[in-house]
């Protein structure tokens, strides 16, 4: 099993490890790790320093298009012909069955659609073990192609990239095509119930969060932020019971007390202070990445204190009470100055800021009004800080906004305001440009302040994500020509014939067929549609109650 980035990064991935201790609960196969070696290491399993090129089955866990390449990199490095067409019929060591899953697949497989035999769409638990052991069964005696018609036909979420042809008319995608046995569309395989949260299966003193147990609190999001991908895909949101939460707590060891809850932007405030107490008791410690800045209980901030917890991020995202609206955070200033307040009073030494720039609708207005935030959560803070003899520490991380599938900002172009009519695109200097510009507003507005501290992505590097996002199949291409002469992606792009105005800088509508479109969310591009029109005009919408609502398609279908 591959994670195509660092042992360090891998083994925080709670999905990673929920893969790799499920490929290893049946005795008659064993799964082992590999990851993207540093500078001069070789390419070797963890468990045993074997090569990939000893392994029938590879299956990729991939978070982020940025790991993308890494993927190339890896298949080449390991004697494996990356590309899933040059891989002979039957199926070995050297031409193994290349399966891919992970949150970016189910976002958006087309980008790796070349490389991959088998895409697994959706979470693991209902259906990895059941699949993995057809294969294990088959891979000896079938052939690639026959093996992988069987599997599509047989499990809900097998996408097999061969199987289907992309059409295009006019240089648009149209529709995939596929022998009329196989579904047209795929559906994402997701778990209605748990009775034991997933939580981390193995802590390493080199990976991220090295002393920390990870547990959910459920999947999903029930706000409908609409920039955000994971509140979409995966919906619908379901907060697992207390005691599946605590018997997924009780399986950490004995010697670790420190306990990170995912999730916990869904949880209510009465399921929070039940955990802060159980955790409370049980002398954990409580840590957390992000919080929603509406959600902190007086037990919660206690727990908080005793945890030791020296650094917690709070969430504006827009830069401005109407841009929240528009991206339909629910959160209004006094929120996020009051959390700010009762958090350093609570310990917090540095706070986390986070921004986003390039949102639709967003003017140098709304960037004025992220600088007033700061300074006004500066004028309660710095007393408390100043009263103790150490002042708390603002870190203002800006990222800039990438539209992704499956939100409401699907539609949007990257980096630009207003919304562009269908196939009308913006340059891409021009863009970046602009938002280099507004990044510097920001930063020469943050810098006035003593104890605050602004870090920011590059918005070209952003802009390649957002190609990846939402790209198709043609950006195979890009990839292997990057890995295969080191060359940057823009010009790996010219040399295709590729730009990134075609793909993340134009406008899109309500009837576009996209890349993503072969799977099934169960969410109506209509509704999607209807949401990001909302966005414009700063309306808000209502968090999703599941036992009612039937707006998106999702539930109740
Ligand atoms: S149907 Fe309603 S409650 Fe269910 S996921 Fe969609 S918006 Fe949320």
């Amino acid at each position: 099993m591959i994670y195509p980035n660092s042992y360090r990064v891998g083994m925080s991935s709670l999905g990673f490890q929920l893969v790799y201790a499920l490929l290893n609960k049946n005795d008659t196969y064993v799964c082992e790790r590999f990851f993207l070696p540093e500078k001069g290491d070789s390419l070797l399993s963890v468990e045993s320093g074997r090569e990939l090129t000893q392994f029938p089955l590879i299956f990729i866990s991939v978070s982020f298009e940025h790991d993308y390449l890494h993927i190339v990199e890896i298949l080449s490095q390991g004697g494996i012909s990356p590309l899933a067409k040059d891989r002979e019929d039957r199926i070995s060591g050297r031409m193994p069955l290349v399966i891919c899953g992970g949150v970016a697949t189910f976002m958006n497989p087309a980008p790796l659609a070349p490389f991959v035999d088998l895409f697994l769409i959706g979470e693991a638990e209902p259906f990895l073990e059941k699949v993995t052991d057809y294969l294990v069964r088959e891979f000896k005696e079938g052939k690639r192609l026959e093996i992988l018609h069987g599997v599509s036909m047989q499990y809900e979420g097998c996408y097999a990239p061969a199987l289907y042809t992309p059409v295009y008319n006019d240089g648009h995608l149209t529709e995939h095509r596929a022998a009329r046995e196989l579904p047209s569309r795929i559906k994402k395989v997701f778990l209605d119930r748990c009775s034991k949260a997933a939580h981390s299966q193995l802590l390493s003193p080199l990976a991220e969060f090295s002393d920390l147990f990870l547990t959910e609190l459920g999947r999903g999001c029930s706000r409908g932020c609409r920039f955000c991908a994971a509140g979409f895909i995966y919906r619908p949101p379901r907060l697992w019971d207390g005691d599946a939460v605590v018997a997924g707590i009780a399986e950490r060891s004995g010697d670790i007390s420190r306990v990170g809850l995912l999730g916990m932007e869904m949880a209510d405030t009465a399921e929070l202070d039940i955990l802060s107490v159980y955790l409370g008791e049980s002398g954990c410690a409580l840590s957390f990445s992000s919080l929603r800045a509406d959600r902190l209980s007086p037990s919660l901030l206690d727990l908080l204190a005793k945890s030791n917890l020296k650094s917690v991020a709070i969430a504006p995202d827009g830069c401005s009470e109407r841009l929240r609206l528009v991206i339909n955070k629910g959160l209004d200033e006094r929120d996020i100055v009051r959390a700010a307040e009762r958090l350093v009073t609570a310990g917090i030494y540095k706070l986390k800021i986070y921004l986003m720039i390039g949102l639709p609708t967003e003017t140098e207005e709304d960037l004025n009004e992220a600088i007033q935030l700061v300074e006004k959560i500066k004028e309660k803070i710095d007393p408390i800080g100043r009263l103790r003899g150490r002042l708390c520490e603002i870190m203002i991380s800006i990222n800039c906004f990438t539209p992704k599938p499956w939100t409401p900002f699907q539609f949007h172009p990257f980096g630009v305001s207003e919304q562009l009519p269908r196939g009308e695109y913006r340059n891409r200097e021009e863009v970046v440009g602009e938002l280099k510009k507004r990044l510097n507003i920001l930063k020469k507005g943050f810098r006035i302040y003593s104890n605050v501290h602004v870090n920011h992505d590059k918005p070209d590097n952003v802009l390649f994500q957002a190609v990846l996002a939402r790209g198709d199949r043609k950006l195979a291409d890009v990839l292997l020509e990057m890995v295969k002469y080191g060359i940057p992606w823009k010009q790996a792009m010219k040399r295709k014939g590729l730009t990134a105005e075609q793909y993340a800088l134009c406008g899109f509508d309500e009837s576009d067929y996209f890349p993503w479109s072969i799977i099934d969310h169960s969410i109506k591009q209509s509704y999607l549609w209807r949401e990001y029109k909302k966005g414009f005009e700063a309306k808000k919408s209502e968090p999703c109650d599941t036992l009612e609502c039937r707006k998106c398609g999702v539930c109740h279908g």
